[in-house]
């Protein structure tokens, strides 16, 4: 005879919400093989298409389809540049994006500054601001149109917000600038070395020229719609091309002022991820106050034969990372205030 439930038994709370799909450092170039910086690492630059094509491939059979792809930053690499080939490139890869069933929300990184001005981006195609959502009377939730940042609801009551990792940067601006000459001088402040591309003897090694940081504008509006979440018992996802958290990255791919961000993020409880690429090797830490962050591996140091890009599966009580290749799985609980 079958037993009766026990009412006074837990039940599984866990209910699946939605889905969105992850994918960093593309850094697409029609270029044979080469190694990072450090020549440890080997970069595929051609197959980083093709992994991109065949993510893509499986986004859209997947049977639960994302509701959007998070695209991290670095889409083509800088040799585009030297090469003459941004356009073409940048092309192709938003060729392969075209065949995606879902939106894709792109983010900007250093790369992207490489090949091309930040004017040039506001007018192009990884320009996703259009797929913001307003707020209705508040307008402190609006972003400036000084760099490059936006809110989003993929689903009722969670937020996914979108930063700007480069507003604080002397990359794809005007060296005429005032923007430039201000930035210029914090990086030099920090940053003795003749190559400012080198963290070498740097007490603070993340002030390099490839790395950028946040305004104090953009700081501010950030806390601003956190406080709106927070009141609005929202969950919030936070998308940058710079990772924020030492934990989980290396202490040289962090924004300039990352604890400064880190500071606004631990003043509310309604952050439950923080999403970046950038350092190529991944990472993950979940931070004291019980915020997951996740560095994304690299499309671009990823073997013909692997692949680095995952889907994540958002639940009542938590976020399920389901990786693919390099990408590992992840089981990201919500704080216990949050539940
Ligand atoms: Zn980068």
């Amino acid at each position: 005879m079958a037993e009766e439930p026990d009412p006074e038994a837990p039940r599984d709370s866990s209910e699946w919400l939605f889905s969105f799909g992850v994918i960093a450092d593309i850094q697409y170039a029609d270029l044979e093989d080469g190694y990072n910086f450090q020549r440890n690492r080997r970069r595929y630059y051609r197959h980083s298409l093709r992994h991109l094509q065949s993510a893509i491939e499986e986004w859209n059979k997947e049977g639960i389809v994302p509701c959007c792809v998070l695209q991290l930053g670095d889409v083509i690499d800088g040799y585009n540049a030297q090469c003459k080939t941004s356009e073409k490139s940048l092309e192709l890869v938003m060729d392969a994006f075209q065949l995606l069933q879902v939106p894709v929300h792109h983010t900007w990184g250093n790369h992207e500054f490489y090949n091309f001005s930040r004017d040039y981006l506001t007018n192009s195609k990884l320009n996703t601001k259009f797929l913001e959502d307003r707020i209705i009377h508040h307008p402190e939730t609006v972003p400036s149109e000084n760099y490059y940042a936006y809110h989003f609801v993929p689903f009722p009551e969670f937020r996914f917000i979108l930063l700007d990792a480069y507003d604080l940067s002397i990359l794809g601006i005007d060296q005429s600038s005032p923007r430039y000459q201000q930035c210029l001088k914090i990086l030099k402040e920090h940053n003795p070395n003749a190559e400012l591309n080198s963290p070498q003897g740097l007490c603070e090694p993340q002030f390099v020229q490839f790395n950028g940081g946040f305004s104090q504008d953009q700081l501010n509006w950030l806390n601003d719609v956190l406080k709106f979440s927070d009141t609005n018992q929202e969950k919030v996802v936070i998308v940058s091309h710079i990772p924020i958290y030492p934990e989980a990255s290396d202490s040289v791919c962090l924004a300039w002022n990352y604890r400064e961000a880190l500071e606004v993020i631990w003043s509310h409880k309604c952050v439950v991820c923080f999403l970046a690429g950038h350092t190529h090797d991944g990472g993950y830490s979940e931070d004291p106050s019980g915020v997951h962050h996740v560095d994304l591996e690299g499309v671009i140091e990823t073997a013909p034969d692997s692949q680095a890009f995952g889907t994540v599966h958002v639940y009542s009580d938590k976020m399920v990372l389901k990786g693919r290749g390099r990408v590992p799985d992840r089981i990201m609980n919500y704080k216990k205030e949050l539940l």
